[in-house]
């Protein structure tokens, strides 16, 4: 069994190089963007309370994640293991989450974050929006918000994560099959 995360800015490719993954290894993907989205659709109540948060592109407060995530761990077989995607993204979220592995004996071990510069994520986030039908992607102030967003609450988390030995860097340019590769060495697989 193998948890990991996947730490990196938004559109860096976490989700499709999730997708190879899963295809590959059978992983349980725990994408909170995904579930939040889900959960919109289906208009339960997280997914209205999660909503102006997903269209302004700020943070769904920790609380309220950290619930989420804690459920879908109870509830998913943990099989093969777990991609961590989107989670966490704040201090208090990768306090939770270790706190919630180690009660389960499970511990993360691997963290991987995705290195794509910034004007390159401008240029897949636009290039996405034509298809994804995400409100987020399709306006410039809400990608710089995420991006800004992710610079100050989230890579402050590779600190965190490379005093406990676990982060790698992984260059997320270059073609997704190089990528993946690049990811399989990372995660010994
Ligand atoms: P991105 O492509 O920006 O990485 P995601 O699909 O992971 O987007 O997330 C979309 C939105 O969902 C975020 O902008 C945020 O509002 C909310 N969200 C997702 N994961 C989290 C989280 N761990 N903590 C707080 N908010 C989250």
């Amino acid at each position: 069994m193998l948890n990991f995360v996947f730490l990196g800015p938004p559109g860096s490719g976490k989700g499709t190089q999730s997708a190879k993954l899963i295809e590959d290894f059978g992983f349980v993907h725990l994408s909170t963007g995904d579930i939040f989205r889900a959960e919109l659709k289906s208009g339960s109540s997280l997914g209205l309370e999660a909503k102006r948060y997903l269209d302004s592109g700020m943070l769904v407060p920790d609380d309220v994640v950290v619930r989420m995530i804690e459920q879908k761990l109870d509830a998913s077989p943990a099989n093969a293991g777990f991609i961590f995607d989107g989670f966490p993204r704040t201090q208090v979220q990768a306090e939770a989450l270790d706190r919630l592995l180690e009660f389960k004996g499970m511990p993360l071990q691997f963290v991987l974050l995705l290195e794509v510069p910034d004007a390159i994520l401008r240029d897949r986030l636009a290039e996405r929006s034509k298809t994804s039908g995400r409100s987020d992607d399709a306006d410039s102030d809400i990608i710089e918000k995420r991006i800004r967003v992710y610079q100050n609450e989230t890579l402050p988390l590779t600190d965190f994560y490379s005093q406990q030995g676990k982060l790698s860097r992984v260059p997320g340019v270059g073609h997704i099959d190089e990528i993946y590769a690049r990811i399989r060495l990372a995660l010994h697989i």
